[in-house]
């Protein structure tokens, strides 16, 4: 697999423009301390981070990722238990009909593309591993309906393989902080796998998300009581000496 880094990569020995105020000298750190420091503080500010989405198996957590698309975490764990109780097998979303599927999936929304995503997807499950879940990026991704998130997240959360899973958050958060400037998902994945440990992968994306979740959605940052104020671009040039932020929408 080619690593194609893009043009907002900035390698180990960069400096950030990240400097840290705690003891009022301007020091600056590399983007690789910055993000050390930045996972130290993550594993004490969230130490919990899991996966919102319940599951059992990675089936479940396969079809609950898809699901998840365009919709909260919460309404997809309103509409699974009765899914996953009706369909515990990857041939059983096939053999179905599929008005039927729309149907037991329709709140969670694109309920039809969905659908037919879910049963594509099982289709291949069933055709070529046996009606298992492969564990492989690779061959996640050659699933119909399964991009390098969803793959990531099945990879992290059911087989304890690390993955950093780029969602709106995380992409949103990873260029606040001044560690990557990229805007696609794919090339911020590939900025932040040589930055962050490859263990913490998992671990970095679920922290974030809970991050974005909590203390810095996107339209109110509460850069004041954030733990990763210090190395942070985005706090470091919109928040004043006092922690009072000058700007409030991202
Ligand atoms: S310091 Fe502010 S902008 Fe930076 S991550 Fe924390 S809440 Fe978000």
């Amino acid at each position: 697999m080619s690593h194609g880094f893009g043009p907002g990569f900035r390698g180990s020995t960069a400096e950030s423009g990240a400097q840290e105020p705690s003891n009022g000298k301007k020091e600056r750190m590399t983007l690789e301390e910055k993000a050390k420091r930045i996972v130290r503080a993550l594993d004490q500010a969230f130490p919990e981070a899991r996966v919102t989405l319940n599951f059992r198996n990675p089936l479940e957590l396969l079809i609950a990722t898809i699901l998840s698309a365009q919709c909260t975490d919460q309404r997809v764990n309103e509409v699974t238990p009765s899914l996953f109780k009706k369909y515990r097998k990857a041939e059983e979303y096939v053999r179905v009909p599929l008005g039927e599927l729309e149907e037991d999936i329709r709140p969670t929304g694109f309920f039809r593309n969905k659908a037919k995503n879910i049963q594509a997807c099982c289709r291949e499950l069933v055709a070529r591993y046996g009606g298992e879940v492969p564990r492989t990026l690779e061959e996640l991704t050659a699933l119909p309906g399964v991009g390098r998130k969803t793959a990531n997240v099945v990879l992290g959360n059911a087989f304890g393989i690390p993955g950093i899973v780029v969602d709106t958050h995380v992409a949103r958060i990873s260029r606040l902080l001044g560690l990557t400037r990229e805007k696609d998902p794919v090339k911020i994945e590939f900025a932040l796998m040589p930055l962050i440990p490859q263990r913490h992968w998992t671990r970095f994306s679920l922290q974030l998300i809970a991050l974005g979740r909590s203390l810095c959605p996107a339209r109110s940052p509460r850069c004041p009581s954030c733990p990763l104020r210090p190395f942070c671009d985005y706090a470091l040039n919109h928040t004043g000496a006092a922690g009072k932020e000058k700007k409030k929408n991202l």
